[in-house]
This record gives C-alpha cells, structure tokens and sequence, in this order.
C-alpha cells in the first residue's frame, strides 16, 4: 500500500507513522528525517538547515531528489508510507508523475487533524524534550501557516479522487492508531 499522511507540525504524524509502517511491514518515508540527516558542514547540509532551522519548506527540487532516491529502493516498490510529503501542490504533482510512470498506485490519505492551541502545547513540550531548533514559538507560528497556506489545500486536491480519511488526532495515540488502522484494513479489503 501507499499512503499519505497529512497534518500540521505537532499533529502526531510520526508517531503514528512508525506504527502503521510496523503494522504494515512497509517503509517509512518521513522528509523531515531524511532532511535532517542532510544538514551537515557541507554546502547542501547548511542550505538544507537554512529552511529547517527557520521552519520554511525546502525547495521543491531537494525535497524531490531525495524521495525519489528512496522509492527507488527495492524496499519501497512493494509500499510507502510517506510522512510530511507532498506538502505542496507541485510536490503532489511529480509524486503522481513519477508513480504513474512506475505503474504504482496511492491508496489513501489520512487527514490527521489536532486544534491550532493543542498543536502550540505540544510542539513547546517537545521543544523541551528534543531541543529541536525549529520548535521555537516563532518559528512554529510559521509553520503552521505554511501548513494552512501550501499543505492544507492538498486535501482538496486528493478528496476529488475519494482518497482522504480525516482522523481526530485529539485522542490518545493508542485510540488515534485504531482509527486509523481501521481505515487501512477496510481499504485493503477493497
Ligand atoms: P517535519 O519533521 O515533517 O516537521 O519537517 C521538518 C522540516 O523539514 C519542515 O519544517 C521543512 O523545513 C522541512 N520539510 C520536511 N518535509 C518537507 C517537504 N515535503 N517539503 C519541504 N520541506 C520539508
């Protein structure tokens, strides 16, 4: 299966993607992992950090380059998880494109939706515990209006074709899982 996960900073996408992946036996494909390990003293890594560390999006081209190196795997033919990808139009575009051209199918796309004051709480208390540099109050506030701006409208472009199961992700993790899991196995049935 290939399933997209969308959702804010802080939504809980991570979390829940490294259950699904589990579940599923498939690969976990999160961009912001993959570019975070790419910040490095070279002149990409601190391009690279330059969008991160100040919670804007990575260009497109980098953000392609890289996922396409990993569907390229043989691991990721049989199934995807993509975690933080597409996260704007273009990204879903060439991520059609290039499935397409591979006779490779999306399946689903889970919607996970948590309140604007719930998100703040959470990536501040993650900012304690993962110090990351991009958790700050400042830039989380940028981040998510990039979601709402660039990411959010994806929605609407994968709902014409049927695909978007929206999750309460106000529950507990463990109830947030079974909500989701449910959706995937009515979908494999299908
Ligand atoms: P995340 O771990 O998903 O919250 O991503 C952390 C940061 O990595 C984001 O704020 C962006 O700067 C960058 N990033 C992750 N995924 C993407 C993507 N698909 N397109 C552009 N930038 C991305």
């Amino acid at each position: 299966m290939r399933i997209i996960f969308i959702g804010p900073p802080g939504a809980g996408k991570g979390t829940q993607c490294k259950r699904l992946a589990a579940y599923l036996n498939i690969v976990h494909l999160s961009t912001g992992d993959l570019l975070r390990a790419t910040k490095s003293a070279s002149a990409l890594g601190r391009l690279v950090a330059s969008y991160i560390d100040s919670g804007r999006l990575a260009p497109d081209y980098l953000v392609m380059r890289i996922v396409i190196r990993q569907l390229e795997q043989t691991a990721a033919r049989s199934g995807c998880l993509f975690d933080g990808f597409p996260r704007t139009l273009n990204q879903a575009q060439l991520l059609d494109e290039y499935l397409a051209a591979n006779q490779q199918k999306l399946d689903l796309v889970i919607d996970l939706h948590v309140r604007q004051d719930e998100l703040v709480a959470r990536l501040l208390k993650r900012a304690q515990v993962e110090h990351r540099p991009d958790d700050t109050r400042e830039t989380i506030a940028s981040r998510l209006r990039i979601f709402h701006s660039q990411t959010a409208p994806l929605l609407d472009y994968y709902q014409d074709r049927g695909m978007v199961r929206r999750i309460d992700g106000m529950q507990s993790p463990d109830e947030v899982f079974s909500q989701i899991q449910a959706c995937v196995d009515a979908q494999k049935q299908q």
